[in-house]
């Protein structure tokens, strides 16, 4: 299939020094105390811009879309066989080995979803409390140990060894762990682990939807059987995520949703009933019409990182998370959420508390004042938040009082984070609104609309 331009003309950033042009980055939003600034999305963990170049390669694809599969026509034909190549390039991408299946997916949620009906009858499954809740809830009908969350990425592999030691050591087992925590930021010892894992008899899938944005992420080298992301955090929200790993779990499943794609043939028995034949490649996880351009758009995604390089790419954003944690270290007010210490290794996710505030008027003022989007809240990671405020109960605080319960530590934190199309200026904005805020009080007033702290418009 040659006459559709694989690739579009907009050429990636050539220096990492530079951000990566993105979506949006021209956006103005109106502020409540008057006048437009340009808007500062700061909430990469929850869902990353569009990068330009994955805008522009779906574009360029759009007039050919067609039917995938079946379809006979010329454009279903080539639509096909860019949802096959985009396969192969996320099998690339991610490292996988050769007879790794790659499953389209619509999120890191719906990989870990469909991974836990594969598990086999029997299987236990071990997590730590700190990870996000979609991978913690998906393994129902399974024993799960929930693990005591660890101090530092030693006392993990410690603490997972001894768990798995103590199992009944010849059934199945899976481990389910976080590449970068959603709330810290924190890398997990992921190759460690793995091998902790197999140590035991246990197999490991990684939660990549925080690591994959901002890391390489090699399955082969890591060690892990398999890897779940989200198109939509890697710089491709067209609904597209991925499973990716060991085909046998997979193949012995019954499929995920059961229908058209999935199924080799289906036919009709003389007693009346019906009898499939499942396919045993990634089809079989797949069954209804695929989501092309989600598929199309995650592999440009995967494209446009590669070629960046990840080393320029995560150069950068060390600088810029050290100069997010200095500038907020200078506000005595404010207490980073940390599980494993300062020096500890992380992505551009960092969550803290302010003094005397409550996190939603913090993060509403952050957005009606100055323009910058951040999110408040228990980040999906209910456990792991609750922990690190020291016990938060559940009740939310009216907006504009303190955001601490009697006698216990705050009730939510407040998440900044960002990625490969954050420019300086977003971070620097940032710091010098948490240092007003703290220093001169919100400018305009606030009050609690469902929930959610809102400017107060009289
Ligand atoms: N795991 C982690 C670590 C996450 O941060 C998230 C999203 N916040 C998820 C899983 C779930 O991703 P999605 O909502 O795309 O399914």
């Amino acid at each position: 299939m040659s006459a559709y331009p694989h690739t579009a003309t907009a050429p990636a950033a050539d220096t990492c020094t530079e951000p990566l042009p993105v979506l949006g980055r021209d956006v103005t939003v109106p502020l409540v105390t008057g006048g437009e600034v340009t808007y500062a999305p700061l909430d990469y963990a929850a869902s990353a811009p569009a990068l330009q170049r994955v805008w522009d390669d779906v574009a360029a694809y759009a007039p050919y879309y067609g039917s995938v599969h079946r379809g006979a026509g010329y454009l279903s034909q080539l639509s096909t066989d860019l949802f096959e190549r985009s396969r192969s390039t996320v099998h690339a991408f991610l490292g996988c080995r050769p007879r790794d299946q790659v499953v389209f997916t619509r999120s890191t949620t719906d990989s870990l979803n469909l991974l836990a009906g594969a598990l086999p009858d029997g299987c236990e499954v071990f997590v730590f409390e700190t990870e996000h809740h979609a991978a913690l809830l998906p393994w129902r009908g399974h024993r799960v140990t929930c693990l005591d969350a660890p101090g530092t990425p030693r006392e993990a592999v410690e603490s997972l060894e001894r768990a798995l030691a103590a199992r009944e050591p010849y059934g199945p087992a899976l481990v389910c762990v976080t590449g970068a925590s959603n709330v810290t930021g924190e890398l997990w010892p992921v190759r460690e682990l793995a091998a902790a894992a197999h140590a035991h008899g246990a197999r490991i899938v990684l939660d990549a939807a925080q690591l994959a944005p901002h890391r390489p992420v090699d399955v082969a080298a890591l060690d892990v059987d398999w890897v779940a992301l989200s198109g939509h955090k890697l710089y491709a929200p067209f609904g597209a995520g991925v499973l990716a790993g060991r085909a046998d779990w997979l193949r012995a499943a019954e499929p995920y949703l059961a229908g058209g794609g999935a199924s080799r043939s289906v036919v009709r028995r003389p007693d009346g009933g019906l009898e499939a034949d499942w396919h045993d490649t990634a089809a079989r996880h797949e069954a209804g019409s695929p989501n092309v351009i989600g598929a199309y758009a995650l592999a440009s995604a995967c494209r446009t990182l590669t070629e960046a390089g990840f080393e320029a790419l995560a150069a950068r954003e060390r600088e810029l998370v050290a100069r997010l944690r200095a500038g907020l270290a200078e506000v005595p007010q404010v207490r980073v959420l940390s599980l494993f210490g300062d020096d500890a290794p992380r992505v551009g996710v960092v969550s803290f508390v302010v003094d005397g505030w409550n996190s939603s008027h913090v993060a509403a003022a952050l957005s009606a004042e100055y323009g910058i989007g951040v999110r408040d809240g228990l980040f999906c990671a209910h456990p792991l938040v609750r922990r690190l405020l020291g016990g938060a109960p559940e009740a939310p605080a009216e907006c504009g009082a303190p955001d601490t319960a009697p006698g216990d530590g705050p009730l939510n934190a407040v998440r900044v984070s960002f990625g490969a199309g954050t420019p300086d200026e977003h971070v620097d904005r940032f710091l010098r609104a948490v240092k007003e805020l703290v220093r001169d009080g919100a400018r305009w007033t606030y009050r609690t609309e469902d929930g959610r702290c809102v400017p107060d418009r009289g």
